[in-house]
């Protein structure tokens, strides 16, 4: 193997490392960390941020991509190697392509917003954060601007999702969307499902250990890895074998600590699964926001809200849970668990109404990034959209445009496609698996993941980033990305909830 290869890995290596101790310095932050600590990390962060970025710009890295063109053509498109090459090459013509002082004026500007932030919203005080907004309008264009594209929203939609397009991306929304909207209109039209026995108090310890038992069982492995209390739930990673976890758990609602454990867990399980020959390289991470978030999906969703899932697992909340569940039926956990209603806020909906609250923000970001629509008049084009596509309006803007983070960390677009990509690319994937082994769900009704664990780690997680979204769902699945299982998934479960 060439000299220049060797030198291209030992630098990525620490390139590599530079990353994960700042993912470190970030985990502790949101755990552990004492209030007084949060000046000097924040430095501290942005520090080794600086020097990973430094490094891998620095034009000598450029030049050993230029040597291994033909050390990259001599490989196979799918060995490491070139793989390794390629999608360096990538990223690296990605990061080159942003002037340094852009650079430092998005990651100030995105920290001031961020602080802004988590005033204006407990406040509901739109206006403070406004010209933040208008000015994050205007830097997320000038990044767009330095990049060759179609539409305005495709360089940001790329990075985190890279290969899909503004365009590719709405016409499968608008189909979508199309399908969705009728649904969430009979369902809600018929009586709720009852889940008030969700509510009842319970212990964190016992929450805490049943959510551990359940994802032990789904494969996650705790010699390489662990899950910790947060604010809001997050999987991260500083080695193929340390890739973490963390949840947060009311003691007032029976199963939100438990989805959210399975989602990270689902994070974690991709991660965990990455071919070790990759470790400390760019390929050894997951491939893109939408395959990743397809994986979170899987085992909350498609596994964690299946009857076949409760069947095994119903028994064994109830004897976890006897003086809150000893009376309630599988039958009655299964509904609760799948309830669906029109709600306000995106992380607490349903799977058959959260791709509409995903939808209209990424509908937005267009409108916004296209000059269709102003900043000011964000607000109201937040309700009205809510009031056209769920039927209800927020009564203030704390639950409704300042509701999520991600506008509010320094980028206008590319902030939330993944989440429905995810969703549809899940049952995809899962169909797929489905055909290979279809005693998958039987195995499931044993509280057994081997073999769907197994089909996705030899299909998708080994892989890490050698391939992008539209190549592994080719891949796996024999097809390019649809949402027809999505939408056969929903219309068979939830028909059969509701009597469709
Ligand atoms: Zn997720």
């Amino acid at each position: 193997m060439s000299d220049a290869f060797q030198e291209l890995k030992r630098r990525l290596l620490e390139i590599n490392d530079l990353g994960a101790a700042n993912a470190l310095l970030s985990w502790d932050q949101a755990t552990y960390m004492p209030p007084g600590g949060g000046e000097a990390r924040g430095r501290q962060m942005a520090t080794l941020a600086r020097l990973g970025h430094e490094r891998f710009t620095d034009p000598a890295l450029g030049k050993l991509l230029d040597e291994l063109r033909a050390f990259e053509a001599s490989q196979p498109y799918d060995s490491d190697d070139a793989s390794l090459v390629r999608i360096t090459r990538r990223e690296y013509e990605r990061a080159t392509c942003v002037p340094v002082d852009l650079v430092s004026e998005l990651n100030e500007h995105q920290a001031a917003t961020y602080r802004a932030w988590t005033e204006a919203r407990p406040a509901n005080d739109f206006a403070r954060v406004r010209p933040l907004l208008e000015k994050t309008l205007e830097l997320s264009r000038r990044l767009a601007e330095c990049f060759p594209h179609e539409h305005v929203a495709d360089p940001l939609i790329e990075a985190a999702d890279h290969g899909m397009k503004a365009e590719t991306v709405r016409k499968l929304f608008v189909e979508l969307r199309a399908k969705l909207v009728p649904i969430v209109k009979t369902i809600t039209d018929r009586p709720a499902a009852d889940d008030s026995f969700l509510r009842r108090q319970a212990a964190e310890a016992d929450q805490l250990a049943f959510g551990r038992s359940v994802i032990e069982r789904f494969g996650y492995d705790f010699e390489r890895g662990r899950q910790d209390k947060t604010h809001h739930p997050f999987m991260t990673k500083f080695s193929l074998g340390d890739v973490r976890i963390t949840t947060r758990v009311r003691d007032d609602d029976l199963t939100d600590a438990l989805f959210s454990t399975m989602h990270e867990a689902g994070h974690a399980l991709y991660e965990q699964g990455i071919d070790r020959r990759l470790e400390g390289t760019p390929l050894g991470g997951g491939t893109s926001a939408g395959v990743h978030e397809s994986q979170s999906r899987t085992w909350e969703n498609l596994v964690g809200r299946s009857r076949e899932f409760w069947e095994f697992f119903h028994p064994r909340l109830q004897a976890a849970f006897p003086e809150q569940l000893g009376r309630v039926s599988l039958d009655a956990l299964y509904r609760a668990v799948n309830k669906v209603q029109r709600s306000l806020i995106r992380t607490d909906a349903d799977e058959v109404t959260y791709n509409l609250h995903v939808m209209l923000r990424f509908d937005l970001e267009l409108e916004l990034l296209e000059g269709k629509l102003a900043v000011k008049e964000l607000p109201e084009a937040w309700h009205a959209r809510y009031q056209a596509d769920l039927g209800i309006r927020a009564p203030d803007d704390r639950d409704g445009v300042l509701q999520d983070v991600h506008w509010f960390g320094g980028r206008m677009g590319g902030n939330f496609q993944g989440y429905t990509l995810g969703n549809v690319m899940s049952a995809q994937f899962y169909q797929a698996a489905l055909a290979a082994h279809p005693g998958i769900p039987g195995e499931i009704r044993q509280g057994r993941f081997a073999t769907l664990h197994g089909w996705l780690k030899s299909q998708l997680y080994r892989h890490g980033s050698k391939f992008t979204a539209a190549e592994i769902v080719e891949r796996a699945t024999g097809k390019p990305l649809t949402i027809e299982p999505y939408v056969q998934y929903l219309k068979r479960k939830y028909g059969e909830l509701y009597t469709l």
